[in-house]
């Protein structure tokens, strides 16, 4: 394998300028291309683009080792729908023996449909079971010829080391501030929109798009960040659950129906032969699983909101205006701010009852039941201040 990874210097467009990572630090840039790779960093900061860049990288007809980003290939890569790149995702909680046995084994040895290349991405690849992990080690070692294994992975103590010492590990981090606005600014979103997306969203690069680009997430979190100040019994405290819950379902419905274009799409891009029935079941199996992650991610991204509310108060408290993420209701946090209840315990106590209650629902916690307890919670913790105005 002489093929290297480059971030080109040249002015033609690549697959990393389509994806919005030039220039980004964590690029491997001019490296040997190893078979087995560990991208490694939190959720949000580009692995899986960078993953999907990579692997157009590796099978571009047109520009060998860089990737063009334009042509079918590489199209066809970033979109997931190409008979020489496998997607493995959890089913469910974890990443079984079998995903890895009958998805990875035995298809890594056979030889690519198309190019020299087949890559496999093993997403959430810290889900796989520990006899998951064990089964991939030998083709870790040594993978048949042409085949490339890249795990993305949010958490790496969660994987066993004998995997990790395995792979090259390319560390990711948050996005800053900046980037995200830039890059938003890059795909059409108005420079306030980008602004306030790149604030709320913590360095989470698909939080701040999702905010930026779909009028459904900034209606979301409008009502998601006047959820504290509506919080002033227990029966509110039910009613605002209750619509978080009921915004979780509405968006599943919406993704369920963009869903039936992409299976028209996919049966429009592949017609028949060889590899499709494959293409198919793993484009039915992703919806599934994207399905039964939305709901949870609807129900984390109000928990964050609210959480957000509850810091950018103690933000305002230490004069420390910057630090406020939710610029459109700064009027608002300044106001619970100059109020002297909740006091700072009880805020930060709310913050850490927001940021817990995730881990519940992922711990499949019947998500109704959690929602509500978190917000009665925060009902008892931060009421807002009597002189608080209600917001619409
Ligand atoms: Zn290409």
């Amino acid at each position: 394998m002489n093929q290297e990874i480059k971030s080109t210097t040249s002015s033609e467009t690549t697959v990393w300028d389509v994806l919005h990572l030039s220039g980004s630090p964590h690029i491997p840039s001019s490296l040997k291309v190893p078979h087995a790779w560990l991208l490694l960093g939190p959720t949000g900061s580009g692995k899986r683009a960078t993953a999907l860049a990579m692997a157009a990288a590796f099978t571009c007809p047109d520009l060998p080792g860089v990737g063009c980003g334009v042509c079918s290939t590489c199209t066809r890569i970033i979109s997931g729908r190409h008979p020489d790149l496998h997607l493995i995702a959890p089913e469910g909680q974890v990443i079984s023996v079998d995903a890895i046995r009958v998805g990875v084994i035995p298809e890594a040895a056979r030889s690519p449909f198309e190019g020299r290349r087949k890559v496999f991405v093993i997403e959430e690849a810290e889900r796989m079971h520990p006899s998951a992990q064990n089964a991939l080690l030998k083709t870790l070692e040594e993978p048949p010829e042409g085949t490339i294994i890249i795990l993305v992975c949010d958490r790496e103590d969660e994987l066993l080391e004998t995997v990790s010492s395995r792979c090259r590990v390319v560390h990711f981090q948050r996005v800053p501030c900046e980037a995200i606005q830039a890059i938003l600014e890059a795909e059409a979103a108005e420079t306030p929109v980008a602004r306030l997306a790149a604030r709320i969203a913590d360095g989470d690069i698909n939080r701040a798009r999702a905010f930026a680009l779909e009028p459904e997430a900034q209606s979301r979190h409008r009502s998601f960040a006047g959820v504290p100040a509506r919080l002033t019994s227990s029966l509110e405290a039910l009613d605002a659950a209750a619509e978080i819950v009921t915004e979780a379902a509405t968006a599943v419905k919406g993704r369920s129906e963009a869903q039936k274009q992409e299976v028209v799409d996919l049966a429009v891009a592949l017609g028949e032969g060889r590899g499709t029935a494959s293409a198919r079941a793993s484009l039915a199996k992703r919806h599934k699983r994207e399905l039964r992650r939305l709901e949870n991610e609807v129900l984390n991204e109000a928990l964050w909101t609210i959480g957000s509310w509850y810091r950018d108060v103690l933000a305002a408290r230490r004069s420390a205006p910057d630090a406020i993420a939710n610029l459109d209701l700064k009027a608002d946090v300044v106001r619970w701010a100059a109020a002297s209840e909740p006091d700072d315990g009880l805020l930060v106590a709310a913050i850490h009852r927001c940021a817990v209650t995730p881990g519940a629902l992922a711990r499949n916690a019947n998500p109704s039941l959690a929602i509500e307890a978190a917000l009665v919670d925060l009902a008892r913790l931060a009421p807002p201040p009597p002189e608080s105005p209600t917001m619409d």
